[in-house]
């Protein structure tokens, strides 16, 4: 990578990576010249996978060839439908199969879980959330605080980064926890915040958690499809994300989350809905509740099959590649755009994405180094070149370059479009 400046140094990684051949998976948005966009922004809505649409349609042809009958007919019944995501959703998760599920969308299921892990107590009953918090989750929490008659203003703690800094330390959560953690009922972070790219070191977070008393929950919108997860073994006690970021499953997607295997017969006081009940007697409308163990027993509603569909055609993907495979070529993909934007826009610049392999994600955020407005008028320049990356309040450009789908040449053509604008 000495030579990053040349061009065909670009086309050469491209040829010689495996992964190369997936990118044919995916409808590729154009440009105004009729060639395919720069697509780094699957931090936010990943491509559509060509094979999306045949797979809805087969549904939408088994629901007018079948009627109600498809719920128990054809290759794929709708009454199990969501269970054909349990196996790559365990895997992104590193997770066993009975401590996930496809439900819901992301912000519901934070709240579903609350219902069940924030147990509030007088002694204990705060909720620590991080100062930058994406802020539906900030009003999930703040509501569920009110929910229990307590007051956000005083049970919603944040944890910031320090002054001048731009993500957080481990050891400034983990000391923070020891001061006040036995007046923390839930710790409740990101696996990789959304506006820095930071991610977090989810198992050393979790265990100081759990050595002051308080329950675990990560939000991992920005994590799962982006960086290998070991939900299990890190210990974590739930987590919900979405399905249509990294995850690629269309604009609202199905979501997803995780609970411990630990929990899997707990009698939390959770919310029930039918889909949550045994599976052997559902049918049979029994009027006790009797949960399904696992994370299944938090559904609710019959899942939404349409949307469920494509997110089954990008999950054979992810299998097809593996997550290993993904994330070396994702380490070298952004490090290949930090080498290429230090050799090029090194003044002009900061990347606000902590250098650090392992605490990162495909993602870098970057604060161009002059006033907000005319950073905020180049980003809409690349635009305009056709570049899609996005822009984030107050002064942050978000760049993605995901593995399954973009090239070493793309990000070539990014930061010499940048480079030019600049
Ligand atoms: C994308 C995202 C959401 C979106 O929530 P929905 O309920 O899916 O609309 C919530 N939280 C975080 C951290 C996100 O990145």
């Amino acid at each position: 990578m000495k030579t990053a400046s040349d061009r065909t140094v670009a086309e050469k990684l491209d040829a010689a990576d495996p992964l190369a051949p997936l990118r044919a998976e995916f409808h590729l948005p154009l440009g105004p010249d009729g060639s395919p966009r720069v697509y780094f922004c699957g931090h936010s809505l990943g491509l559509a996978p060509k094979r999306a649409a045949a797979i809805v349609t087969e549904e939408l042809e088994a629901w007018a060839r079948e009627g109600v009958a498809g719920h128990f007919t054809g290759p794929r019944p709708w009454v199990a439908y969501h269970e054909q995501l349990t196996q790559g959703f365990a895997e992104l998760a590193g997770a066993q199969p009975i401590e996930v599920v496809a439900m819901n969308s992301l912000t519901v299921n934070l709240h579903l879980l609350l219902a069940g892990f924030y147990r509030p107590t007088r002694a204990r009953h705060k909720i620590l959330i991080e100062a930058r918090a994406f802020p539906s989750d900030r009003y999930a929490v703040a509501s569920q605080i009110r929910h229990h008659g307590f007051d956000p203003a005083e049970g919603l703690v944040e944890i910031a980064p320090r002054a001048g800094e731009d993500v957080l330390r481990t050891e400034d959560i983990c000391e923070h926890i020891e001061r006040h953690g036995a007046e923390i009922a839930v710790v409740l972070l990101p696996g990789v915040q959304y506006l820095s790219g930071q991610l977090l070191d989810m198992q050393a977070i979790t265990a100081c958690a759990h050595r002051q008393g308080c329950l675990v929950g990560f939000d991992l919108a920005h994590a799962i499809g982006n960086v290998p997860l070991n939900l299990h073994d890190w210990d974590v006690d739930f987590a919900a994300w979405c399905g249509y970021k990294y995850l690629n499953g269309g604009p609202g997607a199905i979501g997803g989350c995780f609970v411990h295997e630990r929990h899997a017969h707990a009698d939390l006081p959770r919310f029930a809905g039918w889909w949550g009940h045994d599976k052997a007697t559902r049918f049979d409308m029994p009027q006790a509740f009797s949960p399904l163990p696992g994370a299944e027993g938090w559904q609710i509603s019959n899942p939404p099959i349409l949307s469920a569909a494509p997110l089954l055609a990008s999950l054979e993907l992810f299998e097809a590649a593996g997550m290993a495979a993904l994330r070396r070529k994702s380490l070298d993909l952004t490090a290949y755009l930090v080498a290429l934007l230090r050799e090029h826009v090194y003044e002009a610049v900061s990347i606000l994405t902590p250098d650090e392999a392992d605490a990162r994600g495909c993602q870098l955020s970057l604060r161009l180094n002059r006033a907000p407005h005319e950073a905020r008028a180049i980003h809409d320049a690349l635009t305009d070149r056709g570049m899609v990356c996005d822009w984030r309040e107050p002064d942050v450009i978000r760049v993605a370059p995901v593995p399954l789908y973009n090239t070493f040449t793309e990000v070539w053509d990014f930061v010499a479009a940048l480079k030019a604008l600049l």
